[in-house]
């Protein structure tokens, strides 16, 4: 095991170009590297036999847990039969048709049609290229740019690297290109005034999108994307308010409205989608990791009634769209997600996020809520963060170079529990899988508090 093992990290550190990876560390062998084969539930296994509770789920994106028999013997199953033909010029497969009427039948009632793609940040930029269209269609060519908020993350392509609002994925790759432009996050906890109530920072916030609205000059701006709850860039649901003040400044300058719901779609908000939980009425809607629970991948651009309409005008007028991937509305993909969305309904996981979702968040608050490092403990179903700071009274955050969030995690991953330390900030965040049980969301939260007692004794 242990020859096999030496041979396997040589390969990886001399071959593997990881993602989000710090590539001289890791190609040196200064940072250790992790082999995954196996999981159950919300528990995974490495190479040497040690186990882990994924208390994020991979990247938020298992969300029925680890071994799910019906869905791999979905994927063998139509692998068998057909494994691939594509969906160009009006073909499709079954598990691909059926995929796509289990997803409008969740999703609000005025969504039309669904577009397949692999992964949430080519179906962000679907969304864009469809924007676009639609106000070519329109004849409004110049009306184009597309508003996303500071924090928000909706993947790291080109455009979609763009719309992300965290400089991580901007610095040194010329990013954000025009025509993308940042708002305010909705982030309470770091609100710059802290006089305001959560109503009057809602109203600040929507504010500010107007100011760049007129800025700008309505005429440019197509778009505004958003997470129902902000994800990578902290875990924070929106403050009271927020989403019925953005829509109505959207609706004033005619700006449609994407929801970016690859994290919250699914049952993660205890909800089907974060949008109905939230009160969100978009336009779009991006899905990806809990469609399939990322047994293979598989996203979405969810069309609105009113914006298919354009689309299909648009094509009488110009010809079939020229947007298309080889591989969209893959059958095997969709074959797992149709076992997955069963699962789903079947294992009534949306109850168990409304139940054991509440239980964790409650139990994490009392742990941590009030440690004189901790500033918050927030979340919404099966979501939660600890977010720390130097000085909890002054909120004065700790200096980044530090590494306080990044060694929690750490210290955290020591006592067999995974949780992230998110990008920006020093902040712990959980994304368990929906099937968490009270007795894993104990073991997390004893954990947790037992990793920020060690790291705090050193600081
Ligand atoms: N949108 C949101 C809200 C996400 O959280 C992510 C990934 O975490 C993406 C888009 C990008 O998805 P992918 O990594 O599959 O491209």
């Amino acid at each position: 095991m242990l020859d096999r093992d030496n041979e396997l990290n040589a390969f990886d550190r001399d071959h593997f170009f990881h993602p989000s990876t710090h590539m001289g560390t890791h190609a040196r062998g200064e940072t250790p590297t992790r082999v995954i084969t196996g999981g159950k539930g919300a528990t995974i296994v490495d190479r040497n036999g040690r186990e882990s509770l994924d208390a994020f789920a991979g990247l938020y994106c298992v969300n029925v847990g680890y071994g799910r028999t019906e869905i791999a013997d979905a994927i063998a199953e139509q692998a068998h039969k057909l494994p691939y033909y594509h969906a160009y010029v009006g073909h499709g497969s079954e598990p691909s048709i059926q995929l796509a009427k289990m997803i409008i039948d969740r999703a609000p009632e005025h969504m039309s049609r669904v577009y397949f793609g692999l992964s949430g940040s080519d179906a962000n930029e679907t969304n864009i290229k469809l924007i676009w269209y639609y106000n070519n269609v329109l004849g409004r060519p110049e009306k184009k740019k597309i508003i996303s908020r500071w924090r928000g993350y909706h993947g790291s392509g080109i455009m979609t690297g763009s719309m992300t609002g965290l400089a991580l994925f901007h610095n040194q790759f010329d990013l954000p290109r025009a025509p993308v432009l940042h708002t305010e996050a909705p982030y309470y906890f770091r609100r710059p005034n802290r006089d305001q109530s959560e109503e009057e920072f809602s109203t600040w916030c929507a504010e500010k999108l107007e100011e760049m609205i007129l800025a700008e000059g309505p005429d440019t701006v197509a778009a505004f994307i958003g997470e129902p709850l902000l994800g990578t860039g902290g875990i924070v649901p929106p403050p009271a308010g927020y989403w019925e003040k953005i829509q109505a400044v959207l609706e004033k300058y005619d700006i449609l409205l994407v929801a970016d719901e690859v994290v919250t779609g699914f049952g993660r908000l205890g909800t089907m989608f974060g949008s109905g939980h939230y009160g969100i009425k978009p336009d779009l809607i991006t899905i990806a990791k809990g469609l399939t629970s990322a047994y293979l991948p598989l996203s979405g651009t969810i069309v609105s009634d009113k914006v298919w309409k354009v689309l299909v005008e648009g094509s009488d007028k110009l010809g079939a769209i020229g947007h298309g991937w080889t591989y969209s509305a893959h059958p095997l993909c969709a074959a797992a997600g149709v076992a997955n969305l069963k699962l789903i309904d079947d294992l009534g996981l949306i109850d168990n996020v409304n139940e054991v979702g509440t239980y964790f968040r409650a139990n994490l608050t009392d742990a941590l809520g009030s440690h004189a490092h901790v500033g918050e403990v927030r979340g919404d179903g099966m979501l939660a963060a600890v977010e720390f700071v130097e000085d909890r009274d002054d909120r004065v955050f700790f200096d980044p170079a530090r590494k306080v969030g990044p060694q929690i995690a750490a210290a955290l991953a020591e006592r067999g529990v995974i949780g992230r330390a998110m990008p920006e900030g020093d902040i712990l965040g959980f994304a368990p899988p929906l099937c968490l049980t009270r007795e894993e969301a104990d073991i997390v939260v004893t954990r947790a508090k037992e990793a920020v007692e060690a790291v705090v004794a050193t600081l």
